[in-house]
């Protein structure tokens, strides 16, 4: 009988020092939430490695927890594995039962031995030499590849046991969500967003998420869908409070007051102390966006600088350097693609101006705004915003 385990190798977790033990206790933490609903386990931690033993040990219950296990950020590689008795035969015992489904239909295969216990009595290249040489007597059609084997078989011996597997499968890297603190995502319904929200979980932060609606000119359909997006997200965010801001009287004032070319500008202003309070509020020590340099009219450098001027915490813009192409990707693989590209309105697609300014100072955004005293509906809005939160699985 083979008894399958996980291991899961820490990423930068390992280079935290004096800090390192509350890295890996949130991190486990978040392991422990993230499997909850899949079945029963045990984890333990040792040598910057933990081995989580699923009760259930059927191969589709660990093909589960993997794909699980591939969404918490602080993991940078996983193995499931074939665990058994630090004792040469009864590694290649294990081996040969463990790949037989995979040797035989393989040409070529190499043997690579991590000995992490240097107490062992074999060395590295004597226990691939010589499992190299039992795999190759059990079966003939198999050729030794050092350099491109198209099976590699791993040993790792370790403090307890062996473990035997044919490789790591990439983690989602990054560091323990909540170990970096809290921030505020500004989520649209948009494409860019939901990565910059999936980009900066990755460094650690627990995200909020806040979103704009304009109602009767923003259906409820549009809310919904970025309602969606936050459930989406919460396989690599864990839970995500989302806040819903009305947002059509401000909208409207401004359109009713403002200069035309100004309305974005002075409408992502807007949008930015409301984020602000809202921030404030609910202990995000941050804010974040999709913006992308150049993108449209909001996103130029002026643009930008004139958004900025009205924020007093840093804002963060992961993907202000990338391509749409490179944010699609990783749109898709975070599965937010789809969703995203649903036809729905947006606020900002509401009285868009039909030539906005490209190159605002600040100065003359500021006096186009102050043309109407928005505090009072900034105070309205932050008042009755509300909050919806979406749990992790
Ligand atoms: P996205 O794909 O994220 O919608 P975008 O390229 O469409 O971005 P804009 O519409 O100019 O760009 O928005 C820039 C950023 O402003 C968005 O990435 C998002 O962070 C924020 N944003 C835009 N609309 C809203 C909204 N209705 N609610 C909350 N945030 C918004
Ligand atoms: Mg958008």
């Amino acid at each position: 009988m083979i008894n399958e385990i996980i291991l899961a190798k820490y990423g930068e977790i390992v280079l935290k020092g004096n800090n390192k033990t509350s890295f890996e206790r949130l991190l486990i933490q978040n392991i422990k939430r993230k499997l909850k609903s899949v079945g029963e386990f045990s984890i333990k931690s040792m040598q910057s490695t933990l081995y989580i033993l699923p009760k259930d040990t059927s191969p589709e219950n660990i093909d589960t927890f993997l794909e699980r296990l591939q969404q918490v950020f602080g993991i940078s590689a996983l193995c499931r594995c074939a665990i058994c008795k630090k004792d040469f035969n009864d590694i290649v015992k294990t081996t040969l039962e463990y790949l037989e489904d995979v040797l035989p239909y393989a040409k070529t295969f190499k043997v690579e031995c991590k000995r992490a216990d240097k107490n062992f009595h074999m060395k590295s290249p004597e226990v691939c030499t010589e499992l190299g040489h039992e795999i190759l007597e059990r079966f003939p059609n198999l050729t030794v590849d050092v350099k491109n084997p198209q099976v590699l078989v791993t040993v790792e011996i370790r403090d307890t046991n062996a473990y035997i597997h044919t490789g790591n499968i990439e983690g989602a890297g990054g560091l323990p969500v909540a170990s970096s603190g809290r921030a505020l995502a500004l989520l649209s319904g948009g494409i860019d967003s939901p990565v910059a929200c999936y980009m900066m979980a990755k460094r650690g932060l627990q995200i909020s998420a806040i979103h704009y609606v304009s109602p009767p000119y923003t259906s409820e359909r549009a809310r919904l869908k970025v309602e969606t997006l936050c459930e989406k997200l919460t396989d690599y965010c864990g839970t995500i409070a989302f806040f819903c801001v009305p947002f059509t009287e401000i909208q409207e004032a401004i359109k009713n007051n403002c200069p035309e070319e100004y309305f974005t500008i002075i409408m992502r202003r807007l949008m930015m102390e409301i984020a602000q309070r809202i921030a404030e509020k609910q202990f995000c020590e941050a804010l974040i966006t999709g913006e992308s340099v150049g993108q449209v009219a909001s996103q130029t450098l002026k643009a930008i600088a004139c958004t900025d001027a009205v924020c007093k915490i840093p804002v963060f813009r992961p993907v202000i350097g990338m391509d749409k192409l490179e944010i699609i990707n990783i749109a898709r693989k975070i599965n937010t693609f789809e969703t995203s590209t649903l036809p729905y309105e947006d606020c900002c697609t509401v009285f868009t101006p039909k030539h906005p300014k490209t190159k605002p100072s600040i100065e003359e955004v500021e006096k186009a705004q102050n043309r109407f005293n928005f505090t009072e509906l900034i105070n309205k809005a932050v008042e009755n915003t509300t909050l919806i939160v979406k749990y992790a699985d």
